[in-house]
């Protein structure tokens, strides 16, 4: 997606050899009229699949996934790092390590927000081992529903989630996928750049 590498360019910090920071559009503000965009594209991707609802995990992919679930008309839910004290029965939860902060946390999702019946779209800001994604469809499966795809807003080639997820058969969609940031420069893979 032309206008999301654009951006990625004009404003992404590159932290280190594998941490691409975009706190100006998607991890603290947030560009809204980008959102839609994106939001569009994962809308306009997963047309066909019969999805009937998004999961993400707060906070970073609730932007993304309420533009993408605007579109399609559908439900959004978003998983809670915390449990808070009125989401305590009836709950789906998983394990996730997560890469930027160094630490596993236990994500939940109410059992009242996903059935047996529901067709799942994982949407998430970053994918980089796959760990988030993971304990999505985790929870999913854990909920009898069917998992269809996943929409990513930025892969990092590089590192193993991508891989780990295909390998699997599961259809993952990138709207931008980072191949390098090393020496402080981010090179998005080539058939991204066709
Ligand atoms: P994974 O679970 O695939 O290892 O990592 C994905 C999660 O970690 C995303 O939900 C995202 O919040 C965070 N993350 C991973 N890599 C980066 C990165 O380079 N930059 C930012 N801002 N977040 C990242």
């Amino acid at each position: 997606m032309q206008v999301l590498k654009h951006k990625i360019r004009a404003e992404g910090k590159v932290l280190s050899d594998t941490v691409l920071k975009v706190d100006s559009f998607l991890n603290h503000q947030i560009d809204p009229q980008l959102m839609k965009e994106i939001g569009q594209e994962f809308a306009e991707l997963f047309r066909e699949e019969g999805i009937t609802k998004i999961i993400t995990i707060e906070s970073s992919g609730i932007a993304p996934a309420t533009m993408a679930g605007l579109i399609m008309d559908i439900p959004v839910v978003f998983a809670r790092k915390r449990k808070s004290l009125t989401l305590s029965k009836n709950l789906y939860s998983a394990s996730v390590y997560s890469f930027t902060k160094k630490e596993t946390s236990e994500i939940s999702v109410s059992g009242d927000f996903i059935q047996p019946d529901d067709v799942v779209l994982i949407i998430d800001d970053f994918l980089a081992n796959g760990q988030a994604v993971l304990g999505l469809i985790d929870i999913i499966e854990q909920a009898g529903a069917r998992l269809s795809g996943v929409g990513i807003v930025i892969e990092k080639g590089f590192q193993n989630g991508g891989e780990l997820l295909r390998k699997q058969g599961i259809r993952v969609e990138s709207l931008a996928i980072v191949s390098s940031l090393e020496n402080g420069k981010v090179v998005f893979t080539e058939e991204e750049q066709a």
